[in-house]
């Protein structure tokens, strides 16, 4: 059967796609339904034909799958932020853990019955709402000319006028209002990305969930905004705490029982404790500017983290600057880390490296159980913060190198002869470089432990390591980003010198 552009048809969903579209068929023929969720019966317009499959958009909801659930957010289609806020968080769950399954076992070539062997189910929030720490609103104009911000329509820069995110902070919404007021007030303009005229950018906003400190940073295309003492003196004068209470109407931030203690301790903590803009002049997608510059308060915001079942003193506090990466999911993070601490199996006579190291988080927490650590780095803002966080700790067993872990690593190996007991990878979502993946084998760690938040780059990276003699022993899922497509992967791997040279004929 021949179908066309434009047409309507009813397909019932029976799959989920690596974005969170729906998946049909009709009469064999494959159709992607974005927003259907698995189990819908809808009745869809076709969008796009291609030979084998087709896109559709869903009109109307024939028969709801019993996976469906009302979308908290008006803006749910329109945003390209959550794209399976209608799935039942727990069917969220399952669809990642599949996803990490899927991969491994296409395209690391893994046997399912090892990977359904040793997989643990995913670990998931309490409430996934509010937990994210940080977000970077687009500042814009609406069809009208009236000053805008709030995020991108998705596969577009078109802003949708969203203050109010339900995967932010409650306080985002006030310091946004109050940012565009300044604006107007002071005849601010906003820029234009098809002309690359205009002033303010971007807002990010980042907020300690244990400190109650908040960062406010503006990024500009040009070096100063007009009257900055206007904007610093109406921040400022923000009364956040009285806030708070509204969070538990949509669910704590973060999972519930850490960040609510969190969230009592620091009620009427919340405050604004750096202020700054960053210029960038560029005409690119790069958000932040690579200079900083502070207006009022500090330069950075500290929060601190908590290995879960483990002594409140072993917390480990961090200074977070506007262009280091911090995780943004702190409730999870902190499930994460602790899993990573697990996998590493120290007890304190170990030397081990931590590569992609951002600003020493899972650093300093290997610190406290190793005899040293090495952290690998290659933004320098980030490296600075991890050398602070480090003196600020106590920590003395823990020393930083900037550079490509790729280039830091295979240099410390060939020249100085180092050596590690673990390594820790918690690379971007690029995966390693081969130069990287070869050093590591060359090096022969005890264990491995990956951490990523990209199963595919994953799986690929893991073929390569379990050929050259690693033995797959741990994966779990970690979801950091409820709502989204994405889920975060720890692995271990061990060492396993009769298994060298296996995987490789193997796969
Ligand atoms: N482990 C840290 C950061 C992980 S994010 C944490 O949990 O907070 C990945 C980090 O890798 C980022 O900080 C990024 O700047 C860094 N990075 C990206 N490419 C890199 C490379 N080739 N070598 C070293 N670091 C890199």
């Amino acid at each position: 059967m021949e179908y066309r552009k434009n047409e309507m048809v009813t397909v019932r969903i029976d799959d989920i796609g690596n974005d969170g579209e729906g998946i049909g068929k009709i009469d064999g023929f494959t159709l992607f339904v974005k927003d259907a969720v698995i189990g819908d019966v809808v009745e869809a317009k076709i969008t796009k034909i291609k030979k084998n499959y087709g896109y559709a958009r869903m009109e109307k909801i024939i028969a709801p799958s019993p996976f469906r659930v009302e979308p908290e957010c008006v803006f749910h289609r329109q945003c390209g932020g959550c794209q399976i806020q209608a799935m039942a968080y727990e069917r969220q769950l399952l669809f990642k853990q599949e996803k990490i399954r899927n991969n491994l076992i296409r395209i690391g070539g893994f046997d399912a019955g090892l990977i359904d062997k040793i997989m643990e189910p995913v670990v998931g929030m309490e409430h996934p709402w509010h937990y994210r720490n940080k977000a970077q609103f687009p500042v814009g104009y609406d069809k009208n000319g009236n000053l805008i911000t709030g995020f991108y329509a998705g596969r577009t820069h078109d802003i949708i006028p969203n203050t109010d995110c339900l995967l932010g902070t409650v306080e985002n919404k006030k310091i946004l209002e109050t940012v565009l007021s300044y604006m107007r007030e002071n005849k601010v303009s906003a820029y234009r990305e098809q002309t690359g005229e205009g002033l303010v950018r971007h807002i990010l906003i980042r907020t300690g969930f244990a400190s109650g400190e908040i960062m406010v940073c503006l990024v500009i295309n040009g070096t100063t905004l007009p009257k900055e003492k206007e904007l610093v003196k109406k921040l400022t004068a923000l009364s956040l705490a009285e806030n708070v209470s509204a969070v538990d109407k949509d669910g704590r931030p973060g999972n519930a029982e850490e960040n609510r203690k969190c969230d009592e301790k620091t009620a009427d903590r919340k405050k604004i404790v750096s202020i700054s803009v960053s210029t960038n002049t560029e005409r690119t997608n790069v958000i932040m500017g690579k200079e900083i510059r502070v207006l009022w308060g500090r330069g950075y915001i500290e929060d601190s983290i908590r290995i879960l079942g483990a002594p409140e003193e072993t917390r480990v506090n961090f200074r977070i600057s506007p262009l280091s990466f911090y995780q943004v999911n702190p409730g999870q993070t902190e499930k994460l880390y602790s899993l990573a601490l697990a996998c590493a199996g120290l007890t304190g006579k170990e030397t081990v490296w931590d590569l992609y190291c951002g600003i020493g988080t899972i650093s300093l927490f290997l610190a406290r159980y190793a005899r040293k650590v090495y952290g690998v780095e290659v933004v320098p803002q980030a490296i600075e913060d991890a050398r602070e966080n480090a003196r600020i700790n106590g920590i003395d067993n823990a020393e930083f190198y900037v550079g490509k872990a790729e280039e830091v690593l295979p240099e410390q190996f060939e020249k100085e002869g180092i050596r590690a007991d673990v390594i820790v990878v918690d690379p971007p979502r690029k995966g390693c470089d081969d130069k990287c993946l070869e050093t590591m084998l060359a090096m022969k760690p005890e264990r491995i432990v990956y951490v990523s938040c990209d199963s595919a780059t994953l799986a690929r990276d893991l073929k390569v390591l379990c050929g050259g003699g690693y033995e797959l022993r741990k994966v779990q899922g970690v979801d950091l980003f409820g709502g989204t497509v994405h889920v975060e992967v720890i692995i271990m791997m061990q060492y396993n010198s009769q298994q060298v040279g296996m995987g490789k004929e193997k796969n």
